[in-house]
């Protein structure tokens, strides 16, 4: 069984382990490396993980690493490793947002193996997005594993180019926000007719929901769903047509377009 470095004890690397230990995982075969100690060693209470405040002995210890800090951190943290261990026959998956794989490889120095990954916050709770891009160095056993590893928070797409990374952030990894504010704004409206916080926002989440799982329980195209419970004449068209005339659909397009312009001048 491969063994696995965490960098980084934060909220994103926290939820992968989680999910490797729920999944089966061996404890034994991860180690978090974090400079306070007070998130790693929670991390250990929780999971009986190895941990460290020094990442060189994590990245020693682990066939694969997983950078877990903060974008604006990622070249320092591989700098540093490349600069002062063999890392040659590692495999580093990052899954920050704005750093690209080039970035990541000049970085380390020496060549080995880079995947991107791109998670979405519902990860937190299992049920997460990730969008996956390796660099040429990764074998298939790499990719399989990296599969594997990010299925522990969700389901997991692999994609083309590098350049579709900055879709799926467009597409899941910013989006869990869009639904936010759309839910923000009906509650709202739901308090303005008279309903209270609490019911207002049981009234939403709940249908928020129920739609969600109409999705994904029924094949049939969702526009088509979308049709089977709008009566002509009715309630739900009046709501809709209201929408449609107000422009929603171009609204969404640009909304996601200014995601990626800004995931590329991140980059
Ligand atoms: P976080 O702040 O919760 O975790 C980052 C951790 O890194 C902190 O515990 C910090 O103490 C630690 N750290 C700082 N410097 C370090 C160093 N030199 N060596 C080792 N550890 C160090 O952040 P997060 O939300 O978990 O995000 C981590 C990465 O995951 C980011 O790059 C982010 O873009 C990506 N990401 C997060 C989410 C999410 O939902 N949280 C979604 C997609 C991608």
């Amino acid at each position: 069984m491969k063994k696995i470095a965490f960098i980084g004890a934060g909220n994103m690397n926290g939820a992968i382990i989680s999910g490797l230990i729920n999944g089966g995982f061996n404890p034994e075969h991860i180690i978090v490396s974090n400079p306070s100690a007070e998130k790693r060693l929670a991390l250990q209470a929780a999971h009986g993980i190895k941990q460290t405040q020094c990442n060189i002995e994590a990245t020693t210890f682990a066939d694969v690493i997983v950078l877990g800090v903060k974008p604006y951190l990622i070249e320092e943290v591989c700098q540093h490793l490349g600069k002062n261990i063999d890392i040659t026959d590692k495999c580093f998956i990052s899954v920050a947002a704005g750093c690209t794989i080039k970035q990541i490889e000049l970085a380390l120095v020496k060549p080995c193996t880079v995947i991107r990954t791109m998670p979405n916050t519902p990860a937190q709770l299992g049920c997460g997005v990730s969008g996956i891009y390796a660099n040429a160095h990764t074998t298939e056993e790499e990719k399989a594993f990296t599969t594997t590893l990010m299925e522990s928070v969700g389901i997991v797409k692999w994609l083309t180019s590098e350049e579709q990374i900055d879709h799926i952030i467009a597409v899941s990894g910013s989006a869990p926000a869009y639904f936010f504010l759309f839910m923000e704004a009906m509650q709202k409206q739901a308090i303005a007719y008279g309903f209270s916080e609490q019911d207002s926002r049981e009234l939403v989440q709940q249908t928020a929901l129920g739609a969600a799982k109409m999705v994904i329980e029924n094949k049939l195209p969702i526009g088509k769903l979308r049709e089977n419970v709008t009566s002509k004449g009715g309630t739900t068209q009046a709501a809709l047509t209201s929408f449609i005339d107000g422009g929603l659909e171009k609204l969404v397009s640009n909304a996601m377009n200014c995601a990626v312009d800004r995931a590329k001048e991140m980059a």
